[in-house]
């Protein structure tokens, strides 16, 4: 890695509706914060629900429009491919920003969000052309003498509302946008309020690419406001949403008046199991990195640690011992390898939380406090001795917190691992293929990895089960996602 460069600069902080940059009707704005140092760095544009409004009408233009309605798959693609060339060439400034922005390690900024948003936007570039339907042969259940067939046509959904949370900024984004515009929808895009700088300078190299106008809207503003108006408005068919389950089923909740389509990525407080026969030089760095990677702020981060009894004290030791030795700092230090919490809100909420298994009788083996320093820093904790009525267990601390749990034998797994109403990832860590599966098996969860933990790959699909979401996307799910079938259905006279 070359050594990290400083300096910044921001992007435009209106908002982006049909091609040109727009002030926020009410003039309010909303401050922005470095995590690393508490200091107000910009201040970017509150749409209102007038601003929504007028960009879902430009993406409903766009989208009505014979221009869009007529361009080729191929060029749609191709839009995605000149992006994705652009956002190279830019990646290492955008690294910067999300880092600034969000406090995530500069490493973690460019070789995690960046080369992700790249093969997105390639990957679903690829899709454009390449979204079939099928051709059927019916079978009448009566015979008039006709021959009967039919034909489906994946149609795009129409426009789309995109709403993203703050801990991969960037990437969400275009995990909203690259799937609408390869499938033929349009979209308006709220980003989180928290993290919206590298979404804003998205929209800058959106425009340079020449986009048509009002196929892809960015209104930057808050989820009770701006987010809502996205979710109300009737010429909005599709939202795809990742954030918490409590919004994520308000979302659901609004969306059925309108009968829209919606797909949830939502929390989720997975398991990293350790079974007695892993291989612990891989396991005990893995159940780290599970949690402590992007400090804890990952959906699928493996925060409950369920260990076997023989190799329950081994595991917890090494794991706190990994804890300990992390590097804590703002991340565009050289050798920062944990960067702050994203917002004061969300440091006090994990605070809260550690405090709140401490008095419960949790038993810290690492961290546990908020470090000396400026910034919200949180020490990468360890807790052991948890009870499973701890408020530590039940809910979602979305921070570099993790909570050991012995198990006897196998049978105690399923129950423990199963015992939370989200269900997004799982880690099994065994040399034992057949237990590996058969425990795959058993488990709630939309992923489950063996021997390895937050592997996510654009051909997989990605989403959770139970309280975790609804729908899934990437791979072949993303045509679900955000097309429908269209089915004609065809008499042919005559005879063979
Ligand atoms: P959040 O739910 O607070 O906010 C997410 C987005 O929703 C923001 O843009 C916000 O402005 C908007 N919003 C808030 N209220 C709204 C409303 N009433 N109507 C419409 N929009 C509204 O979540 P967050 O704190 O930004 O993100 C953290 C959460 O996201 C965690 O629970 C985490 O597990 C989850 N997450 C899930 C995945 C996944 O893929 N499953 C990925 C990342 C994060």
């Amino acid at each position: 890695m070359n050594a990290i460069d400083h300096s910044l600069r921001l992007p435009r902080t209106d908002l982006y509706v049909n091609g040109a940059w727009v002030k926020a009707s009410s003039g309010k704005t909303i401050p922005v914060f470095n995590p690393a140092t508490e200091a107000q760095i910009a201040e970017i544009a509150a749409a209102s629900v007038e601003d929504v409004n007028r960009a879902v009408e430009a993406a409903h233009a766009c989208f009505e429009s014979a221009a869009w309605r007529r361009m080729r798959p191929l060029d749609r693609g191709r839009l995605l491919e000149k992006l994705a060339l652009l956002v190279e060439d830019h990646a290492d400034e955008l690294a910067r920003l999300e880092t600034f922005d969000n406090g995530k390690p500069y490493a973690t900024s460019r070789y995690v969000d960046l080369a992700f948003t790249i093969d997105a936007l390639r990957y679903f570039g690829g899709w454009a052309s390449k979204s079939a339907g099928e051709y059927i042969t019916l079978s009448p259940f009566f015979d008039d003498g006709g021959i009967y067939r039919a034909y489906t046509e994946r149609k795009p959904v129409g426009v789309v509302g995109g709403i993203t949370p703050w801990n991969f900024p960037l990437g969400q984004a275009i995990q909203k946008v690259a799937p609408a515009i390869a499938f033929g929808c349009t979209v308006v895009l709220k980003p989180s309020e928290e993290t919206s700088l590298t979404t804003l300078r998205l929209a800058e190299l959106i425009d340079e690419v020449g986009f048509p106008k009002g196929a892809v809207n960015i209104v930057t503003g808050y989820g009770h406001d701006a987010g809502a108006a996205l979710v109300d408005h009737p010429l909005v068919r599709k939202i795809a949403f990742t954030g918490s389950t409590a919004t994520g089923q308000r979302i659901l909740a609004a969306s059925s008046k309108t009968m829209k389509r919606v797909t949830l990525e939502l929390g989720g407080k997975s398991p990293t199991i350790i079974l007695a026969d892993a291989d612990l030089e891989r396991a005990i760095p893995g159940a780290a990195n599970a949690i402590f990677g992007n400090s804890g702020q990952v959906c699928t981060a493996g925060s409950r640690l369920l260990i076997e009894e023989a190799v329950y004290e081994e595991v917890i030791a090494g794991v706190a011992e990994i804890a300990r030795g992390l590097r804590l700092g703002p991340g565009l230090e050289e050798g920062t390898q944990l960067g702050p919490i994203v917002s004061s809100r969300q440091f006090e909420r994990i605070s809260g939380l550690v405090q709140s298994g401490l008095s419960d009788g949790a038993r810290a083996l690492a961290g546990g406090n908020r470090p000396d320093r400026d910034g919200w820093f949180f020490e990468p904790t360890v807790l052991a001795d948890v009870r499973p009525d701890m408020q530590v267990i039940t809910e979602e601390i979305f921070g570099p917190v993790v909570c050991a749990i012995p198990f006897k034998d196998r049978s105690e797994i399923k129950p423990i691992a199963n015992d939370t109403p989200y269900g997004l990832g799982a880690s099994i860590w065994t040399r034992n293929l057949d237990h590996a599966h058969l425990l795959a098996d058993e488990i709630d969860a939309g992923t489950v990895w063996f021997n390895t933990h937050n592997i996510l790959d654009l051909a997989v699909p990605f989403g959770g089960t139970k309280m975790s979401g609804l729908g899934r996307e990437f791979g072949t799910e993303a045509i679900n996602a955000f097309t429908e079938p269209k089915a004609v259905v065809m008499r042919l006279a005559g005879e063979y």
